[in-house]
């Protein structure tokens, strides 16, 4: 019965909420708290709990009453009750994050990503680093409710395909169907974009959870920015893309993009675009991060390439700010350091290009998250689909 219960959609989501609440509560609430935290009624509020009690995801704790009246009961999560995975396929690098329900994180990883050579090796790969995830911890299979994956490219989330990760060599209209996977892993697959988890792992687990108004920005060999809005997870779909900077056109950028366009901000900006700008223009300086350090060492030829990534960078985040109107815009990815040329050159960049009174209206910062933010976004998407 209540495995019927929760696969209905409203269930999850109920589910979710309370289980949300328990958890920022730090297991100290009641269900009447509970019911008020979270505002929905009663009966269902208890009815759930006792799902998720015979679901073995949460306990009572039955304390001594304190003083006359009924005790107070609280709702404590279990650890290790259930899990889930999250999978970030980044243009250079594959991130993988194992939580619980608690999102206590029991294991993470980091690989390469490999070039893309068709969609068998493609799932093999993918398959082999879940298989490698899960071999480093011990607990029952079926304890994994799903795994979340973020692309580096774009997703039709809406009906789990993954349609294109040009960094890494997946071209426009591969359409590879996540559900290849889930079968040949025997385990629920969701995916969105690299973009869209980050903002989300961002949203729930950085400096700035809970605030409804946030964008999260990623300068790695693919540029693109993510936006929660009034606390909803905006998501792209392959025709309607949101946050997409990377393939702004700037005016005065002849280069030529994976995406096929010329102009695109990202095939400028971007990482594996300055590693070759960079061996056009300044052969010794044979990557994006070797082009950094000698900007920053006064090199002026690197400082002129740097300075005017820099500017495109800026017209892309100053786009997504006068868009979404961002309380904080948080900063990740490889060319995203505190004491880089190129980073503190485009937070400058974007200043200048603001109007005066948009500058006092957000924070910027530099992700907590490491480079785990999608993999972490990657895995709540999988928790609150697969609860
Ligand atoms: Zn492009």
């Amino acid at each position: 019965m209540a495995s019927d219960l929760r696969t209905e959609p409203h269930c999850v989501a109920n589910s979710v909420q309370i289980l949300d609440a328990i958890r920022s509560g730090k297991n100290r609430l009641s269900r009447k708290d509970l019911h008020v935290a979270t505002g929905i009624s009663w009966g269902t509020v208890y009815r759930t709990i006792d799902m998720l009690i015979a679901d073995g995801l949460v306990a009572e704790r039955k304390e001594g009453p304190s003083g006359r009246g009924r005790p107070n009961i609280p709702i404590s999560l279990v650890p290790g009750a259930a899990y889930f995975l999250g999978v970030d396929i980044g243009a250079c690098q594959t991130k993988l994050v194992l939580c619980d329900h608690a999102f206590n994180i029991a294991v993470k990883l980091c690989v390469p990503t490999p070039r893309y050579s068709g969609e068998e090796p493609f799932w093999d790969w993918l398959e082999a680093i879940i298989g490698d995830g899960l071999s480093r911890r011990s607990f029952p299979r079926e304890k994994l409710r799903g795994v979340g994956l973020s692309v580096s490219g774009n997703v039709d989330s809406e009906n789990s395909v993954i349609v294109s990760g040009g960094n890494f060599g997946l071209k426009w209209g591969a359409d590879l169907p996540v559900s290849r996977l889930a079968q040949r892993c025997g385990i629920s697959v969701r995916a969105i974009t690299t973009s869209a988890a980050a903002v989300w792992g961002e949203y729930w687990f950085g400096e700035f959870a809970g605030c409804a108004n946030l964008v999260t920005v990623g300068l790695g060999a693919g540029i693109g920015s993510g936006a929660v809005s009034g606390g909803q997870l905006l998501i792209s779909q392959p025709r309607r893309p949101i946050g997409y900077i990377g393939h702004m056109l700037m005016p005065d950028n002849p280069r030529v993009c994976v995406c096929g366009y010329r102009g695109c901000l990202e095939s400028y900006s971007g990482g594996n675009s300055l590693a070759l700008i960079a061996a056009e223009r300044r052969p010794t300086a044979r990557s994006a991060a070797e082009l950094d350090a000698a900007a920053a060492a006064g090199d002026a030829v690197a400082q002129e390439i740097l300075l005017k990534a820099a500017s495109y960078n800026a017209v892309g985040v100053a786009s997504m700010i006068q868009l979404y109107s961002p309380e904080a815009v948080v900063f990740a990815g490889g060319q995203s350091r505190e004491d880089g040329f190129l980073y503190q050159h485009t937070i400058e960049a974007l200043l200048g290009i603001l109007p005066h009174e948009r500058r006092q209206t957000f924070t910027i910062s530099l992700t907590r998250l490491g480079e785990y933010q999608s993999a972490m976004g990657a895995a709540r998407l999988a928790y609150e689909k697969f609860l």
